[in-house]
């Protein structure tokens, strides 16, 4: 046995190997540490020592420090503990866990939801539920990578369309000839802020009798009528399959949830891997979630508030010359193009007291690293404007003059590095 063992370690990933894989991720400037930050998710916090404006965190709607929130998770860990046991198919639904989903199917006006432990277990759930080998899933070319993970552990064939192009992704079902499974796309782009063109997603969908699977992470608390996500702003809520939320994002929260009809819900109970073997959500998660959910009922207002302060932000970057035009949500990107020097940006806009943290490949495409801005409703408008000021002076210092890099819509042709699974057409 010990033999075998110190064979395969040979042969494996050596201490040296791992080594040398993280100085070249050094020298390609995109080595990742996680930084210190003191106290509570709010539009100020002390990072690694130094207070600063928080301008990165998906606290959107500043739910994840409440106190309505924190009290109902700290209630919850004292009447039903902390943790929840095991998979719901093993030791039983809490009864918060029923509540929260009753009270989820309502406020998105659908037949069922079901609860994930999180937005990226139930992506992977969904689509690896509801496409296999010798399907084809449709996927946009920048989802989320919790949607490309889903295709790949799907084992179906995956076509990725160019984002957003409803040309290409007609072309493709076209050719997959009723091998389709599913389309699969994020509503607002987490790194790019724009919205996927829904009404025409779908349009196809129903011609190609496909399924439609959108994941409304940053869409949910942020966009639609009382934050009901993006869906239902365009008024689609009864045409759409199966829908994805995080409770950890808008909501402050952690876990996710998945709204679909009775029938589809109860395949996913017995056929999604990351419901069936994994933990259900801990109680004082959802009883948190329960308590953000009503207060987003009660308090519309933070939504207009959000939709408020990513305008605002977007005109005073804007004003500094920045080109953010591909944006229109509450996620603003500054593309900077090189990850070293969006890196530099990053340092010195903190030196200046602004975090919003730098993105590299592989989160984005090779040569559109960026700062992704995230607003908070609970931002004033000063912050944002000063923010915008921080933003413009660290660009310059770093030797990048504001506009110099294009919005990511237009960036998209000239990067899109693509793996062969993920090239593997219909
Ligand atoms: N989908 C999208 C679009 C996301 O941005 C994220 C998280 N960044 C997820 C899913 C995963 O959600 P969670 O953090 O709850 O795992």
């Amino acid at each position: 046995m010990a033999g075998g063992a110190a064979a395969r370690r040979r042969t494996g990933l050596t201490v040296e190997d791992v080594h040398e894989r993280l100085e070249e991720l050094r020298e390609l400037g995109l080595y990742r540490r996680m930084r210190m930050v003191s106290g509570p998710q709010g539009p100020r916090v002390v990072l690694d020592g130094k207070p600063v404006l928080l301008l990165c965190s998906n606290n959107y709607l500043g739910l994840a420090d409440h106190p309505r929130v924190r009290e109902a998770a700290a209630d919850a860990a004292m009447r039903w503990g902390v943790g929840a046991g095991a998979s719901r198919l093993v030791s039983g639904t809490m009864r918060v866990h029923r509540k929260l989903e009753e009270r989820l199917a309502e406020f998105k006006h659908a037949g069922t939801a079901l609860l994930y432990g999180s937005g990226y277990l139930a992506n992977i759930g969904v689509i690896s539920a509801l496409a296999g080998k010798g399907e084809v899933v449709f996927s946009d070319e920048l989802n989320h990578a919790s949607i490309i993970d889903g295709c790949r552990l799907s084992r179906a064939e995956t076509f990725v369309y160019r984002h957003n192009d409803m040309d290409h992704l007609a072309w493709a079902l076209e050719r997959a000839s009723g091998r389709g499974a599913l389309i699969a796309t994020d509503s607002v782009f987490s790194m790019d802020g724009d919205v996927a063109p829904l009404t025409e997603l779908v349009e196809l969908a129903r011609r190609h009798r496909v399924r439609l699977v959108v994941d409304e992470a940053h869409g949910v608390g942020c966009l639609g009528p009382g934050g009901r996500g993006a869906i239902h702003e365009a008024g689609l809520e009864r045409e759409v399959d199966v829908v994805v939320g995080t409770l950890g994002k808008a909501l402050g929260s952690y876990g996710a949830y998945v709204t679909c009809d009775a029938d589809l819900a109860r395949f996913l109970v017995n056929r999604s891997r990351p419901f069936i073997f994994s933990t259900a959500p801990p109680p004082p998660a959802v009883a948190g979630a329960l308590a953000a959910l009503e207060l987003l009922c009660e308090e519309p207002r933070r939504v207009e508030r959000l939709e408020h302060n990513g305008a605002t932000l977007r005109d005073e970057l804007a004003r500094e010359g920045f080109d953010v035009s591909a944006s229109t949500t509450q996620i603003v990107p500054l593309v900077i193009g090189d990850a070293g020097q969006a890196m530099e940006i990053c340092e010195r806009a903190i030196e200046q007291g602004v975090f919003a943290q730098a993105i590299r490949p592989p989160t984005v495409a090779e040569g559109t690293s960026r700062l992704r801005l995230a607003v908070m409703a609970t931002h004033t408008k000063e912050e944002l404007r000063e923010a915008a000021r921080v933003f413009g002076r660290a660009a310059l210092q770093a030797g990048f003059r504001p506009g110099a890099g294009e919005p990511v819509a237009a960036a998209r042709e000239t990067a899109r590095p693509r793996s062969a699974r993920q090239r593997a057409a219909a």
